[in-house]
Order: C-alpha cells, then structure tokens, then sequence
C-alpha cells in the first residue's frame, strides 16, 4: 500500500486530531519534514511524490509517539527561540514565544537603555554582565550572547542536565566564549561575602506555577516537561521570593532586574519588590496577547 505525500498527511492530521492534539495540522507536517529532513518549503513539493512502505512506517510511528502526548520538540529535539534553533531534551523547559518578549526587552535596556520606546532613568553601559538565572536550555541567556555584542553571560541552574544542554546550545548558536556556567541554587553560587560576583543584569524564567495548577496543564507539558522548571511551590511565588530576596547583593551600581511571571502575579511581584526598599523604576509590561508576563526593576541607590 503505497500512499502519495499529502494523503499520510491528512491521516497523520486526522489522527493527531482525534488523540487531542492542539496544533494536529502543523505537527503532522512537521514530523513529516523532520523524518525526511526537509523544510516545510521544501515539503510542498513532495505533496503528490509516493512514499515507500519503509518510510510510511516510519512516520506512522513518529504519529504514534506525538499522538500519545509526547511534545513535538521532543521527538525533533529543537525549538526555534529569537531566530536560533535550540537543542532541547526532557531536562529542559521548551523555550516559550512569550519568553521571547522578554529577551526582546533585555535587548533595548542593553543596547538602547530603554525599554518599550521610553528612555531609562538608569545610565547606559558599555559592557553588560548579565546573569540567566534558572538558564534551563539557555534560550535567555545564549539569544542575548548570541545577539548583542555587549555582553557577557553566564547561565546557571540548579540541574546539572539543564546546565548540559545550554552549553552544547551556546557552543553552537553564540561561539561558546561569551557564556560562562554555574551550577547551583539561584543566586546562592553568586553571594557571600568571598564569592560576592555581581551583574549588571539579572534575568530570569523562574518556575512559577501554583502546584495546585500543574495537574490542569496541557498533557505534553505536564507530562513530559521538567516539573522542576515549572512548579513554583504553592503560591507559585517561592523561586521569587529568594530571587528577590538576594538579587540587590548581586547587582552592580543601577543593575536590572528582569523576571518573566505568570499572567496574574504582576501586583504580588511589584509588592515583594517594594518591600525590599532596595529597587526602584519597578514594572510591569505585557506580552504580544496583553497579558502581564514582564516585571522589570532596578537596584536603588543605598540609603546612607
Ligand atoms: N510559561 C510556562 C508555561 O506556560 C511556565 C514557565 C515557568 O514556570 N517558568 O508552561
């Protein structure tokens, strides 16, 4: 039984679809040119080409895999993030176009000092030491590596498979020299009175989902996506909380600090920020759907 192209599509579309895959049309396309190592352009001329048995089984047990939950980037082991394709595993969170919003904003601090058109109140700087805390692939930190000259980066996290993977990523997408790595709990490798290293940005896609919620997440990321990277305790505030607690003694003179969150805790942040006494041009800013997803903020000059 020897199938044309666009018909094993439109089997693999339907099936997705009954198994409850959200993007059912797409992922059968996609599985297709990653079994034929092909590009979506590419593809459309081979719509009407046979396929050989061989092959046709092949991606009959690529469907099979995606149908049963199994997350798209898992099985073609990247995601597209700021126009560079990440290598991603099940020890890493899929890197998220909302997080790319934030990327976008650490560029204009960085090379424009200023953040959505509006001039910052802060001094520009010639070199930026940024941190990627709780890095995971390293799409924050080796996008900003890879795309602006002005900085330095080092990516940490508490996974030692996480760290892994985003040096393999930044070996290849940002020349590996710009990034430096550590492993450890937050900013923990970083203060103290004999460590004491200090960025002028600190970045962050923390775990920031109310436990209680995990178990209504989609399959594929509940599932198959590091819980680690994604439960932030009950209040889903508890990776913020030390965050915020300790970034002021890792910040450089008029340091950032920028933190992706979740769409309904813009007013606990800027809260826990103004607790602190110690930041100050505190944020909020949307993502592309208008939701909150950006708190920015930036170290206070110290009281005398
Ligand atoms: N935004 C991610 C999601 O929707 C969660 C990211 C996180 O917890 N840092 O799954």
């Amino acid at each position: 039984m020897s199938l044309a192209v666009k018909e094993i599509l439109n089997i693999g579309c339907r099936q997705l679809e009954e198994c409850g895959i959200a993007d059912a049309a797409i992922d059968s396309k996609l599985l297709y040119c990653h079994l034929m190592n092909i590009t979506t352009t590419q593809l459309i001329l081979e719509y009407q080409q046979i396929l050989s048995d061989a092959l046709c089984d092949e991606y009959f047990k690529l469907l099979d895999i995606r149908s049963s939950g199994v997350p798209l980037q898992h099985i073609t082991g990247v995601q597209e993030f700021m126009g560079l394709e990440f290598a991603v595993n099940e020890h890493v969170l899929i890197p998220r176009q909302d997080t790319e919003t934030l990327v976008e904003d650490a560029l204009d601090v960085i090379n424009k000092n200023e953040l959505r058109g509006e001039p910052l109140t802060i001094k520009a700087k010639k070199d930026y030491d940024v941190l990627d805390l709780c890095c995971g692939s390293g799409a924050i930190g080796v996008s900003l590596a890879a795309l602006c000259p002005k900085v330095k980066v080092t990516c940490s996290d508490l996974s030692k498979d996480a760290i892994a993977m985003a040096k393999q990523n930044a070996a290849k997408l940002a020349g590996g020299k710009k990034v430096s790595f550590e492993e450890g709990n937050l900013l923990m490798p970083f203060k103290g009175r004999f460590k004491n290293k200090k960025f002028d940005m600190i970045i962050s896609n923390p775990p920031y989902i109310k436990t209680s919620v995990i178990p209504t997440l989609q399959k594929e990321v509940r599932d198959h996506e590091p819980m680690m990277a994604l439960d932030g305790g009950a209040s889903g505030l508890d990776f913020y909380r030390q965050i915020i607690a300790d970034a002021a003694g890792c910040l450089k003179k008029e340091g950032v600090l920028m933190l992706e969150i979740g769409h309904d805790q813009r007013e606990e942040l800027c809260a826990l920020l103004e607790e602190t006494g110690q930041f100050e041009n505190i944020t909020g800013l949307q993502d592309l759907a208008n939701r909150d997803r950006i708190i920015f903020a930036t170290l206070a000059p110290k009281k005398k």
